[in-house]
């Protein structure tokens, strides 16, 4: 089965919307085979951002990132990158479909709420990085 990262991000926590997150998750028939909140250190949120480094927004997006805890969930579905991208919506909140989580819940471009990985290649790095992380 396709397995993909979701991530609720610092503001989804703060806001108090993980449960409405997780709800339309599963009614989208996403099974969670795992999940774990963690707060990131700016060494581990670079890591995981990697491919950034140097935009622009790379030192807000990390400042953001490292503000609060984030809840990482292994979801399995079938399609599972493309369709939980669907459900994400587009970076900008603004932008992003009606009835998407970043246009339900999202504040502004970098902070919108979620992540979601962009591809096969990316979900399994991204899987990799956040759930078996080595103990140092
Ligand atoms: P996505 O999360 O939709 O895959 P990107 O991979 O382009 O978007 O960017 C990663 C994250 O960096 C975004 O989710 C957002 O938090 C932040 N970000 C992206 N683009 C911008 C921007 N132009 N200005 C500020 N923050 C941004
Ligand atoms: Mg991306």
């Amino acid at each position: 089965m396709d397995k993909t990262l979701l991530l609720i991000k610092p503001d989804g926590v703060e806001k108090r919307v993980v449960g409405k997150i997780i709800s339309m998750v599963e009614e989208n028939k996403f099974y969670i085979k795992d999940i774990k909140m963690k707060k990131w250190s700016r060494e581990e949120a670079e890591g995981f951002y990697y491919i950034h480094k140097g935009k622009p927004f790379f030192e807000r997006l990390i400042n953001f990132m490292t503000s609060g805890p984030v809840i990482g969930l292994l979801l399995e579905k079938e399609n599972a990158v493309n369709d939980l991208r669907k459900l994400v919506g587009k970076t900008n909140p603004k932008e992003a479909e009606p009835g998407t989580i970043r246009a339900l819940f999202g504040t502004n471009v970098t902070v919108n709420t979620v992540h979601a990985s962009d591809s096969e290649e990316s979900a399994a790095f991204e899987i990799n990085y956040f759930f078996n992380e080595q103990e140092s």
